[in-house]
């Protein structure tokens, strides 16, 4: 997965008018789109193609903003910008504490969506509670973990890896050659009031194997153990 893969960015809007200007933008501007006009698509949306930004109305059919916003961040940190018709203060703060990380107030512009898009990318490039005090280990596989940063190398190269894959991964390599059911590993990984179904491992292990395997289709490190689950092949 190079630098230059282009970003995807999901929007989540019903004034179709308003969907189509902001995916034509974001388009012109170099990102891929996906659009949805309805909250509960939005999620399933996200949760299926973990795009690396999300514009998200907040009244919305199917499922409203808040709810989307709230139910993304049990499990994933995808910068989120809020945009919404009601834009008082206190619509702002609320935006804000269900965990979005950005709100702007409709009407705005295309330039000011791709500035603040342009600036949460960025952003999120960097760990929360950046510290550049290194604390890694290596191994002899050529993974280095940098806990503070919450980042994993192979061989010198960092992993692109969304914070739950980054999780699964240092997971594995700190519990090698032992095996693991579906079942322990979303125990294990992902949080207690997690909802998911074991599907969701089997999702995360095949993004896993496409960033760290030589031939993701013949995976050697992340290992199928048939009728049990998954080995980390030290
Ligand atoms: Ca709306």
């Amino acid at each position: 997965m190079g630098k230059d893969e282009k970003k995807l960015i999901l929007v989540v809007e019903d004034e179709s008018d308003l969907q189509m200007i902001i995916s034509r933008s974001l388009l012109k501007d170099g990102y891929e789109v996906l659009a949805t006009s309805r909250g509960d698509d939005g999620l399933r949306l996200a949760r299926e193609h973990q795009p690396d930004l999300i514009v998200l109305d907040l009244m919305l059919p199917g499922m409203d903003g808040t709810e989307v916003c709230r139910a993304l961040r049990r499990d994933s940190e995808v910068p989120i910008l809020m945009v919404t018709a009601l834009g008082g203060e206190g619509d702002r703060v609320a935006g804000l504490e269900i965990g979005a990380d950005d709100y702007l107030p409709k009407p705005f512009g295309m330039r000011e969506l791709l500035a603040r898009i342009k600036a949460l990318l960025r952003r999120s490039r960097l760990p929360k509670d950046y510290n550049p005090v290194v604390q890694s280990t290596e191994d002899r596989q050529g993974f280095v973990i940098n806990q503070e940063r919450r980042e994993i190398f192979l061989f010198g190269k960092p992993l692109l890896l969304k914070p739950r894959e980054y999780e699964l991964l240092r997971f594995f390599i700190e519990n090698p050659d032992q095996v693991f059911s579906r079942q322990q590993l979303l125990n294990t990984v992902w949080d207690a009031d997690f909802q998911g179904d074991v599907r969701t491992v089997d999702v995360h292990i095949r993004w896993l194997r496409q960033k760290v395997e030589t031939n993701p289709a013949n995976p050697q490190m992340i290992r199928t153990i048939r009728g049990s689950g998954y080995l980390f092949k030290k």
